[in-house]
């Protein structure tokens, strides 16, 4: 058995981002009721601590930090059409971006083989200079920058299966070599990014690895680009530390989603990148949570994460069947993607 790391805190259910909003507290309250009902004996909890400035302004701007600071103790702030802080906002951002960072201390200094981070508000969309679609700060990118800049790791890989593309994590290391950032994402939807053709400039380039999905995929679609595309670039890539924007809202019962991810394919998608993490780095693999607005697809879901998370590694992969529709994703992107990886 895996040890396994869990980092949550009520203090997560502080922020409001609005009186009717999809991204609400009940996730997190949900998500910490699940997580207290898992016996396992090799579960290790952890309270998240906060941020430092100086490690969220690994990824964001001085001027946009301040604007998020000065928004703290006002009952409202509107960041854009549909991300707004409230009063604890500043605080419980800071404590998302930390309590990523504290599992990707307990995984790098060995306390735990890897760790599920419970937190919000979420990242994925946050930019260097602004906030969007519900995300303050950059949480996992937060955490990718941390290992290889505080921490000098040189290959850190970000698996994104959030419904969304993840812009602000793609634009974040878009000229890096050294965060190999791959999303799976409904296409076209929120945010717009995520084309093929986006595989980073300058030395990042082939470093990002878009897989824009038509609605209504499912797992056979999921794993078939996961073996097709991703798995074969990652291993490649060759990285020492996984960390996965883990959002449940490519579930197919979430309402601002439309894809039919299941359970069983988040274990099984969890499954390969805790292999390849064996493979390549000793197992670490820190999942946070993102996006994911059905309360029972989120809690559904979380758990069979966190119970793939204490499984070993070499659990048979439950192989794709031949989900025909992935295959004009898999092999468009492999156009784009040929000058930088060996792809057969
Ligand atoms: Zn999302």
């Amino acid at each position: 058995m895996n040890k396994t790391a869990i980092i949550a805190d009520r203090r997560y259910l502080k922020h409001s981002a609005g009186r009717v909003h999809p991204e609400r507290p009940e996730r997190v309250a949900v998500m910490i009721e699940m997580a207290q009902q898992i016996g396992r004996s090799d579960l290790k909890r952890y309270s998240p601590r906060e941020a430092t400035s100086d490690e969220v302004a690994l990824c964001h701007l001085p001027d946009y930090m301040a604007t998020v600071e000065r928004s703290a103790g006002l009952e409202r702030f509107d960041f854009d059409a549909d991300t707004h802080s409230s009063a604890d906002t500043w605080k419980t951002a800071m404590l998302a971006a930390g309590g990523v960072l504290t599992a990707a201390e307990a995984v790098a200094d060995g306390e735990a083989h890897n760790a599920f981070a419970i937190v919000r508000p979420p990242g994925h969309h946050a930019l260097p200079d602004r906030a969007m679609g519900f995300c303050f700060f950059n949480n996992v990118a937060i955490a990718a920058a941390w290992l290889t800049r505080v921490r000098g790791l040189r290959r850190v890989l970000i698996m994104d299966w959030d419904v969304h593309h993840g812009n602000g994590t793609q634009e974040i290391f878009y000229e890096s070599p050294q965060v190999l950032y791959m999303s799976t994402h409904q296409f076209p939807l929120y945010p717009g990014t995520g084309w093929l053709d986006e595989t980073g400039v300058g030395a990042g380039s082939g470093f990002t690895v878009n897989a824009p999905m038509p609605a209504t995929c499912g797992d056979h679609e999921y794993l078939r680009v996961f073996d097709h595309l991703l798995m074969p670039i990652a291993r490649q890539f060759n990285p020492e530390f996984v960390l996965i924007s883990a959002g449940f809202d490519c579930h197919y019962r979430d309402p601002l989603g439309m894809m039919r991810v299941t359970e069983d394919g988040f274990v099984a998608m969890l499954r390969r990148l805790k292999r390849l993490a064996a493979e390549c780095c000793g197992g670490k693999v820190v999942a946070a949570l993102e996006g994911g607005y059905d309360l029972k697809a989120l809690a559904d879901s979380g758990r069979a994460v966190i119970e793939e998370l204490g499984r070993d590694a070499d659990e048979p992969l439950s192989p794709a069947d031949d989900a025909e529709r992935a295959l004009p994703i898999i092999q468009r992107a492999k156009y784009f993607l040929a000058p930088y990886w060996k792809l057969d």
